[in-house]
């Protein structure tokens, strides 16, 4: 069963994430880097999640990953596949696979990063094997 494109929520961006969204719609996926303790995260956030400092600055993403774990949602009405996937850069997203047979995913899968239109906002990032 090929994952199909289903309808996405707009994503509301705020002042923490403006830039991020920003950037998905040029098609670049943004992590933030603590500039204090050297951590990225994501989601991002002003504040860094590891040391709680404020100085924290933007960094392009490869986007390029490994499925870390996944699920896939048969009863939805259309089904598709959450997953977690860990970037080549260490930093782990809550995401969906998509453009993909949703009975092949397998844990530990290499994956790229594609843009999915969402419903009049800018495009969610997710992931597709490769
Ligand atoms: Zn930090």
């Amino acid at each position: 069963m090929i994952a199909q494109d289903r309808k996405l929520p707009a994503p509301e961006p705020n002042p923490e994430t403006q830039k991020f969204w920003d950037a998905a719609a040029r098609g670049q996926l943004l992590l933030k880097r603590c500039t204090a303790c050297g951590e990225l995260h994501y989601y991002p956030r002003a504040i860094c999640p590891f040391c709680f400092s404020d100085k924290t600055e933007w960094q392009p993403a490869a986007g390029t990953g490994k499925i870390y774990s996944y699920s896939v949602m048969r009863r939805a009405p259309t089904p598709y596949a959450i997953a977690y996937v860990t970037l080549s850069e260490g930093v782990s997203m809550l995401t969906n696979i998509v453009d993909f047979d949703l009975d092949k995913i397998r844990i530990g899968q290499e994956v790229r990063l594609v843009f999915k239109p969402t419903d009049g906002g800018p495009p969610v990032p997710m992931f597709t094997p490769v």
